[in-house]
């Protein structure tokens, strides 16, 4: 047996005698240089520690409950042969024209032509570990990637598959980390589904209808408006123009850090070869050329796409997001199935715009995750846009006639009757892209669902390999992808980089808007935890009711024994940009004296929180006082 390797707790920062919470791997486990080896937690925060070599675990020196500091042995691992280690060292950048015809896709399945890491293709013998927000299901079978042995077009030390705001972030970093970068994306723009069919038009549109609300609500002081005229195609093209000055600042960005741009669709060959079938026009139409990309390292951020009916017929008038945001028309009748925050969000916009709403949901409530004191408000002042709220229900069956989609209902709160609509929304969910980019010749798992599963440094099980975004796992949010591609990034800079934030803020930007983040009470009731409450309603908000709208309030949820805040949310206008102190506040470990000492500028919205965690320790004045019991 060679010579066994002590791994070390490293130096951990400001932490001593931190606890092990969770061991990682156990003797006989192969394991490769950062994988993750155990989870110690201080008072402050949780980390994983990785590991410093690659190897057989063959003895743990720690246990569940240890406290350890820097310099404690971990474990003893059995080192592997060199030439399995061998790190991939790119060649220079060099383009050479691109073919016309494409090289051949590698045989079928076979065992491994002089791989560079062979040891990293046995995903039997180095599970991954998931992250923290990603829960994938039971993955495929491996199949081991036969080595791409044709012509290369272009080199690169970092290869990113997917230009949307994870790839283009990841690019961005990788780029300013030193590496020659390559950033793959089939369309013409950058900016993903994020910049272009997502959050960004749709608040651009949200905008226009929450400045046309307030317009109407100004009645109530006295200043009246007429009808709003609206022409489509001008309020359509405002929103395009919103989205193009975006995707020129990113093409900019990209340029001025010479990322290398390759317009086309890309498809692993092996684990350090990507095919791209280059794309013309608007959309994604092949050229007939291809090119192929010898890479260094990878990240994966090729996103997600919606969810697809099958009952559904092909028709104009039925649209996915992406449809709904091209406002080709302003329907009388709209139906909107899936009551979550995209369905919900454009549902705002079109029943602004004139529409009546109906929407239909499989489970017991609107916008699934929030906490249903937030809906509540946020119902009621809703319910005015709305014919039917079908809850526990779901659409079964749609026939396209002349007059309209005629949807049958199943379901105790819908109608037994078709009925008949101008457009039919269908927002029921997003499935990842993962099964759709050859990530098996790369010898990258993806379960049945297309996720792909990362440890907590975004590493797939082929650790040159990373993955970010939407095909990781829920959330699937922007700022979680942007977050992850620049862990991914700077973990393949050699950076001791993880993806170690405690929450992702979540956000409905209806009207009023919806924000939450950390633990929610229902998550807590769910799980028999009790926590210490306190909310400041907006109706003793001196802003909030100067501004109209005091039907919101800020919740703060926290821990009843250390006082910390551990979860918040608030409903009302702007909660959206509310609630990043409320992510900070957790992050930093503060407590509710920590909170309501926090001088928070007179009259704004955000002084609610302030005044929330005064009301959890008994000293807000902007109340009436407490009852004496
Ligand atoms: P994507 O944005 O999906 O980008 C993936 C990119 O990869 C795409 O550009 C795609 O063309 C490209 N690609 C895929 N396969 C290939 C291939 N084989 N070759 C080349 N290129 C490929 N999130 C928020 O945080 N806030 C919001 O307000 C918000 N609003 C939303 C509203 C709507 C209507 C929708 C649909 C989504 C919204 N989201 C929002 C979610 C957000 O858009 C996604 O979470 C985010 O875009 C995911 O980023 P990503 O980089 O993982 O993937």
């Amino acid at each position: 047996m060679a010579q066994l390797i002590e791994v070390k707790v490293p130096d951990i920062g400001d932490f001593d005698e931190v606890e092990v919470i969770e061991l990682l791997v156990k003797p006989g486990d192969t394991i490769r240089t950062e994988q993750s080896l155990v989870t110690v937690e201080s008072d402050k925060a949780s980390m994983e520690i990785p590991s410093s070599a690659a190897g057989v675990v063959r003895e743990l020196k720690v246990a569940l409950g240890d406290k350890v500091s820097e310099g404690k042995v971990l474990l003893l691992i059995e080192p592997l042969p060199a030439e399995q280690a061998a790190p991939f060292a790119p060649g220079p950048i060099g383009a050479t024209p691109a073919r016309a015809e494409p090289p051949a896709a590698p045989a079928a399945p076979q065992a491994p032509a002089a791989p560079q890491a062979p040891r990293l293709l046995d995903a039997e013998a180095a599970p991954p570990a998931a992250s923290s927000t990603t829960k994938p299901a039971a993955a495929t079978a491996v199949v081991l990637p036969a080595a791409y042995s044709g012509p290369v077009d272009l080199e690169c030390e970092m290869l990113v598959l997917g230009g949307g705001p994870g790839g283009y972030s990841a690019a961005f970093r990788a780029a300013d980390l030193g590496m020659r970068t390559v950033l793959v994306e089939r369309y013409p723009v950058l900016g993903g589904v994020c910049l272009n069919v997502g959050c960004i038009p749709s608040k651009a549109l949200l905008h226009t209808a929450a400045v046309i609300e307030a317009a109407r609500a100004l009645a109530a002081h006295g200043v009246r408006f007429g009808e709003p005229e609206i022409d489509l195609d001008a309020l359509r093209a405002s929103k395009d123009k919103v989205v193009s000055r975006l995707n020129v600042g990113l093409a900019a960005m990209a340029k001025a850090r010479k990322v290398e741009l390759v317009r086309g669709s890309g498809s692993f060959l092996d684990p350090h070869h990507l095919r791209v079938e280059l794309t013309v026009g608007s959309g994604q139409e092949r050229s007939g050329e291809v090119r192929v990309i010898r890479f260094g390292q990878a990240i994966i951020a090729a996103g997600s796409q919606a969810v697809r009916l099958p009952f559904l017929p092909e028709d104009p008038r039925v649209v996915d997001s992406t449809g709904a945001l091209a406002l080709r028309s302003r329907p009388e009748r709209m139906l909107v199935i899936g009551g979550g925050i995209i369905g919900l969000e454009m549902g705002t916009v079109y029943s602004t715009l004139g529409a009546r709403l109906d929407v239909v949901e499989m489970s017991d409530g609107l916008m699934p995750g929030a906490d249903r004191d937030l809906v509540r408000v946020w119902q009621k002042v809703n319910a005015g846009r709305f014919d039917r709220v079908m809850l526990g229900a779901k659409a079964v069956r749609a026939v396209a006639h002349d007059k309209g989609i005629r949807v049958w209902f199943e379901g105790a709160d819908a109608p037994s009757e078709p009925q008949l609509y101008d457009l039919v929304l269908s927002a029921v969910g997003r499935s990842p892209n993962g099964a759709r980019i050859g990530a098996a010749q790369a010898g990258v798992l993806v379960d049945e669902r297309g996720f792909i599963a990362v440890d907590g440094q975004m590493r797939t099980n082929v650790p040159h390999v990373f993955a970010i975004g939407d095909l990781i796992g829920q959330p699937m949010l922007a700022h979680k992808a942007v977050h992850q591609g620049h862990v991914a990034a700077e973990a393949a800079a050699g950076h001791k980089r993880w993806f170690d934030a405690r929450v992702i803020p979540s956000v409905a930007y209806t009207d009023p808007e919806i924000a939450w983040v950390g633990v929610t009470e229902d998550e807590a009731a769910a799980q028999g935890i009790k926590l210490g409450r306190a909310v400041f309603p907006w109706n003793a908000s001196g802003r909030a009711i100067a501004n109209g709208r005091d039907e919101g309030f800020t919740k703060l949820l926290f821990d009843e024994q250390t006082h910390r805040v551990v979860g918040g949310a608030i409903v009302g206008t702007h909660a959206g940009d509310l609630i990043g102190e409320i992510a900070l506040a957790i992050e930093m470990g503060a407590d509710a004296a920590d909170i309501g000492g926090t001088i928070h500028p007179h009259p704004t919205l955000g002084e609610s929180i302030g005044m929330a965690a005064e009301v959890f320790e008994g000293v807000c004045t902007d109340l009436m006082p407490a009852r004496k019991p």
